[in-house]
């Protein structure tokens, strides 16, 4: 499945949120719903974040399948 991606607030790098999800499933969703809080790899600060500000990283997901 692929990775759930955010552009970290603080640095503007892209950081995965350590979540995944099935693309349909995340189709699904509203915009405003709340993904689990994550340590950011980029700033070491905790990120609260909504769907809205996340995207789904599929390059990430192929690279793991094979
Ligand atoms: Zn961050």
């Amino acid at each position: 499945m692929p990775l759930i991606m955010i552009k970290c607030v603080r640095t503007g790098q892209v950081v995965a949120t350590g979540m995944v999800i099935d693309r349909d499933a995340w189709i699904r969703l509203p915009a405003d719903w709340e993904g689990d809080r994550f340590l950011c790899a980029a700033c070491d600060t905790v990120h609260a974040w909504i769907k809205r500000d996340a995207f789904l990283d599929f390059t990430r997901e192929r690279a793991l399948r094979q």
